[in-house]
């Protein structure tokens, strides 16, 4: 069995946003040389995320509207979180709803999708460089 391990970094300028790393997540595979197998994407942050869904500007419109509806990042002091000098506390409840990690097929070297698929990345709490784990394991 083969195995492959690979970090990405971002440094997305905003407090929020959504990346498209799909392409980083190919080449990865790409670089594993593995055919069949499987790959695990996940953030190694507690404030952003890795989801699977469709690449669509008005759906990331929508998210962004739906997580600000659920848990604003103001006022900040709403959170007892942010009692502890940090004003993230909406961050940590928008990266629960939003997911950890995916777990993808690798079929034939390549990841084996529906066909509007497409991982993103979620930050939460930008404007700072931050990590994305790759594992791929497989022949
Ligand atoms: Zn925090």
């Amino acid at each position: 069995m083969k195995s492959y391990r690979k970090e990405l970094w971002f440094n997305v300028p905003t407090r929020r946003g959504f990346l498209n790393i799909t392409p980083q997540v190919r080449e990865a595979i790409l670089e594993s040389g593995v055919t069949e197998g499987l790959c695990l994407v996940n953030s190694m942050h507690i404030t952003s995320s890795v989801f699977i869904n469709d690449d669509e500007s008005g759906l990331h419109e929508d998210y962004e509207k739906w997580l600000e509806k659920l848990a604003p990042h103001a006022p900040i002091n709403q959170y007892k979180h942010n009692n502890t000098g940090e004003d993230n506390g909406d961050a940590h409840l928008k990266r629960q709803v939003m997911g950890r990690e995916v777990v993808t097929a690798i079929t034939k070297g390549d990841l084996d999708f529906g066909p509007w698929e497409q991982i993103f990345y979620g930050e939460f709490d930008g404007k700072r460089r931050k990590r994305v784990l790759i594992k791929i394991i497989g022949e």
